[in-house]
């Protein structure tokens, strides 16, 4: 996943790379506001996830307050190579005295990081490569030992920077380290004219993988907006709520979804899928069926097992268990099939609940449980 520069901004910040004070919002006002507090001048800042911003008018030095607010106002609402601008950042200006380019780039084909980095940053790197490829210094990182001191001055030669970036360099191997980060670009990094090494820009994509460390930022895992679904998911489930009448459960999602269409071939909905997976055990049945029960529009519900790496013993015993737990009042139909069949069908006979009922094949299953889906 790609951040936004001010979401990037708030990592470097958080490793000890220095950046401009900023804050972000989607109201021209209170960019007003903010460059008040900012002590009037101000540079407005369009958030896209693409580069080149300042050439497509997404970036603007405020003079005052007032010019920030009309600054922001033009801004928003634009598109940046085909990204609509919803909020801009209003940031402390910045007196540039020079402007360099690095960056950490995972190198596939390598097995590797590579760190890039140039004395000329500023404009985009791809252009100054292909003028100049001798300004852009190329140095391969090895992963496990990583920017460190040597390697971080090794860079800061290859590339002509000022020997205090080196500095910058390690904090920002540290967050692409600590982040989970395939890429980290500062460009520019730049020299203020008091000397200061100041991130004006970032760009940070995150390993999806590593997603769960960054809820937070990752928009991708919106809330859960239904409760059962957000009870499975913390148990551990993969289970999805549909709308019809029919809960179904099943192990493997090849299963799962040939149950679906079987059930709306008998002429009934299914309410919701449940796939235990590949060799669920009795907790995992019994949690199961616990979560696809209390659904209120289930009224009724199919099991349908085949049993390769899972027992159908096993599923019959977590059944069982969750006869007791939750005391089912809608009728459970169960096909087992496959390791253990016959042992599971006899531990279900055993317990010969009223409400739970066995069919011997798929089909059998799922127009039993139609029908007592529309009677019950
Ligand atoms: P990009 O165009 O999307 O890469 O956006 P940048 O954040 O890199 O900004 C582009 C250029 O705008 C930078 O290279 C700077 O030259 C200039 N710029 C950005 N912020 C400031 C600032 O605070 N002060 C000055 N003087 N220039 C800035
Ligand atoms: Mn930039």
């Amino acid at each position: 996943m790609d951040l936004y520069e001010h979401q990037a901004r708030q990592l470097f910040a958080e490793h000890g790379v220095l950046v401009p004070k900023a804050e972000v919002t989607d109201s021209p006002a209170e960019a007003r506001d903010i460059a008040r507090r900012l002590g009037g001048r101000a540079v407005v800042k369009a958030q896209v996830r693409t580069g080149g911003r300042g050439r497509a008018g997404g970036i603007r030095l405020a003079e005052d307050p007032a010019a920030a607010e009309r600054a922001a106002r033009d801004i928003l609402g634009t598109d940046i190579g085909g990204h609509r601008v919803r909020t801009v950042m209003v940031a402390e200006p910045v007196a540039i005295e020079s402007e360099f380019y690095v960056s950490y780039v995972l190198d596939r084909a390598a097995g590797g990081f590579l760190a890039i980095a140039s004395a000329e940053g500023g404009t985009e790197i791809e252009e100054v490569a292909a003028a100049r490829p001798e300004a852009v210094a190329r140095v391969p990182v090895d992963p496990v030992e990583g920017v460190t001191e040597d390697k971080a001055a090794e860079i800061v030669r290859a590339a002509g920077l000022p020997p205090r970036t080196a500095g910058v360099l390690e904090r920002l191997w540290r967050v692409l380290t600590r982040e989970d980060a395939l890429l980290v670009e500062v460009n520019p990094l730049v020299r203020t004219a008091r000397g200061q090494l100041v991130a004006l820009d970032g760009k940070v994509t995150l390993d999806d993988n590593a997603l769960f460390r960054h809820v937070r930022w990752s928009d991708r895992q919106a809330p859960r907006e239904d409760p059962l679904e957000a009870a499975a998911a913390a148990r551990g489930l993969n289970y999805v709520r549909l709308e019809g009448e029919v809960g179904v459960i099943g192990n493997g999602a090849g299963l799962v979804m040939s149950t679906l269409d079987v059930v709306a071939g008998s002429g009934a909905r299914p309410a919701d899928f449940l796939d235990i997976g590949g060799g669920a055990s009795a907790r995992v049945m019994a949690d199961g069926l616990s979560v696809v029960l209390s659904d209120p529009g289930v009224r009724s519900v199919l099991v349908n097992v085949f049993g390769g790496i899972t027992a159908c013993d096993a599923v019959a015993d977590g059944i069982v268990r969750a006869l007791d737990a939750v005391r089912p009042t809608k009728p459970i139909v169960v096909r087992l099939d496959g390791n253990n069949a016959a042992r599971g069908r006899a531990v279900l006979d055993g317990r010969a609940h009223p409400l739970v009922h066995q069919a011997a094949t798929m089909d059998d299953a799922a127009r039993l449980a139609a029908r007592l889906a529309h009677i019950s």
